[in-house]
């Protein structure tokens, strides 16, 4: 069986992990969770950053560093994961879901504007496959109206919109190293990166608990106690210990997935120049990152059949997001605001095939050989 996603393994993890337990210290914010963020703030540049347990507890402290309370309104497209939805939900808000653009899957930044409204907060750019949002557009439209944004970077590590690292425009980024992303911290884990140092030491704060714990082991202050509301968002130094690895490999891990992306890519034109199927657009100022490598077909029914053909030659190849719009908890909890031209027909149309870390040649010859078969046989 081919499956559509290995978790990455770089070799060094397990190294890692023994020395942070023999150390005694696998508590969260131990040496391997500084180095983790350490090598953060020197090749990105992301000043203030904190290792947390996923992305979407990432999302979930935005929300609170954001003060998001009952009948707020935060807007966002409906073609993505739940936990962009759900940590703002959580706290009472109404999320507001804007069209995508067919191209890229990402939100149709020119549909934001007539989303707002006087309750509206923040508006929360999904980064789809790493390719990034128009975030020169989504700036402009936030500081005229006094909005944040949060950009969801789940899936965003190593990418660039016009020179600048995805997840640090905005007000905070929030990525995600579950096992089914580029890079992972032993399965589950994220990161949360503050643009400034006011919501930073908030979010030092958030994160443990409520308490000043992180300025008392800095020495700064002489007390340790409840200041403000939170919870427990910090990972086991652990689940850093295996990051660190794929971290310090991590250029190495982005263009072997590059490398696989771009053979696709290529030997798949003919099927685009005959317009049986679609291929990803990059717009030519994003870097991406190769997290996802998807096609789409001229309507759901091919795309149905294609998901069922490959998985009865042993190839994983599945469909992606139902638009939350439509999703039980979606329907109580969000509106849609302005005409879905695009969201329910591009996803309901789209698959994914497989793609990760040192994927086999042969595997993927075998993944375009069978999608050209289906196609003559259809
Ligand atoms: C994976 C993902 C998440 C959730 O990440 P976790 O680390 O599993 O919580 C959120 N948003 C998007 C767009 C994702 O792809």
């Amino acid at each position: 069986m081919i499956p559509f996603n290995k978790t990455c393994v770089i070799g060094k993890e397990l190294q890692y992990i023994q020395d942070a337990i023999q150390s005694g210290q696998i508590a969260g914010d131990g040496k391997y969770s500084k180095k983790c963020q350490e090598w953060f703030s020197q090749n990105y540049q992301f000043k203030y950053n904190l290792l947390t347990t996923s992305c979407s507890t990432s999302l979930d402290m935005s929300a609170l560093l954001l003060e998001i309370s009952p009948g707020d309104e935060v807007i966002m497209p409906s073609y993505t994961f739940v936990s962009t939805a759900n940590s703002f939900a959580v706290r009472g808000a109404k999320i507001k879901f804007v069209d995508i653009r067919p191209d890229t899957m990402n939100l149709d930044e020119t549909k934001v504007e007539a989303a707002i409204t006087a309750k509206t907060k923040a508006i929360i750019p999904v980064h789809y496959a790493g390719v990034s949002c128009e975030m020169d557009y989504i700036m402009d439209i936030a500081k005229n109206h006094n909005l944040h944004v949060v950009e969801d970077a789940a899936q965003a590590m190593m990418c660039k919109y016009k020179q600048r690292r995805l997840g640090s425009i905005g007000d905070i980024g929030c990525f995600s190293f579950h096992a089914t992303k580029n890079y992972t911290s032993a399965g589950e884990g994220g990161l949360l990166v503050l643009s400034n140092e006011l919501l930073f030491e908030r979010a030092e704060v958030i994160r443990e608990k409520g308490t000043n714990r992180s300025k008392f082991l800095h020495g700064l202050t002489d007390k340790y106690t409840w200041v403000d509301i939170g919870s427990s968002y910090l990972p086991s130094d652990i689940s850093a210990a295996y990051l660190l690895a794929q971290l310090e490999n991590a250029e190495k891990i982005n263009s072997n997935r590059l490398n696989i992306w771009n053979r696709y890519n290529s030997e798949l034109k003919p099927l685009k120049d005959s317009g049986k199927i679609e291929l990803p657009f990059i717009p030519s100022y994003c870097e991406h990152n190769a997290h996802m490598y998807y096609i789409k077909f001229q309507n759901s029914d091919i795309s149905k059949k294609f998901i069922k053909y490959s998985s009865e030659r042993k190839i994983i190849a599945p469909f992606h997001y139902v638009p939350l719009h439509s999703s039980p908890a979606g329907l109580k909890h969000s509106t849609f605001v302005g005409e879905d031209k695009f969201t329910t027909f591009e996803s309901s149309r789209l698959a994914r095939l497989p793609i990760f870390y040192n994927m086999d040649k042969d595997d993927q010859s075998k993944v375009i050989d069978c999608l050209f078969e289906f196609i003559k046989n259809t």
